[in-house]
């Protein structure tokens, strides 16, 4: 968790110099408090999955430029793994800048639920569960995703996940960037 903490930490401050943002200019492009985003810098603090989905999109990166490289030896992928322990997501893949997508494991604890704040505009998640079963919530509507199943959404809206069930869900989620630079 300590080399987890120091890669973020890291990883903000470079994403703030690079942009020349202020602790105040990013917490207004995030959403994501200023108080916390001085506690990630730091090493305080490790976010949700969630807070690091709204940090990845106000900067305009992919979600796994937080956690390539974070708690592995230089190149490799690490499982990012909330506080509470609910959900975990592993990249399986290092972020592709041509093809501009993400692929990451996701494990959802049973019963827990996550809400997403809206992902860059244009971007596009195709889910694939693996074990178990899946809610999805996209605009007020819940989808049901059964293992082996795909579902496909817009997610440059609010969206959510829930594991209605007592075993953990794990599914695949591919994320297009498509209007990345
Ligand atoms: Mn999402």
């Amino acid at each position: 968790m300590e080399n987890l903490h120091q890669h973020l930490s890291l990883a903000l401050k470079q994403l703030r110099q690079a942009n020349g943002w202020s602790l105040t200019l990013a917490a207004g492009r995030t959403g994501v408090s200023k108080a916390m985003l001085g506690q990630i810098e730091r090493g305080e603090s490790s976010p949700t999955v969630a807070t690091l989905w709204k940090i990845a999109t106000g900067f305009n990166v992919p979600f796994s430029f937080f956690v390539q490289g974070g708690a592995e030896p230089a190149g490799g992928v690490a499982t990012f793994s909330q506080p509470n322990a609910q959900m975990q997501v592993k990249p399986l893949l290092p972020y592709d800048a041509q093809l501009r997508f993400d692929l990451l494991e996701v494990t959802l604890a049973p019963g827990a639920q996550s809400d997403s704040s809206a992902h860059e505009s244009g971007v596009i998640e195709q889910v694939v569960v693996l074990e178990g079963e899946l809610l999805l919530n996209i605009e007020g509507t819940w989808r049901r995703v059964q293992s082996g199943e795909a579902s496909q959404f817009a997610a440059d809206k609010p969206h959510s996940y829930r594991n209605p069930l007592s075993i953990p869900l794990r599914f695949h989620s591919l994320i297009h960037y498509l209007q990345r630079p």
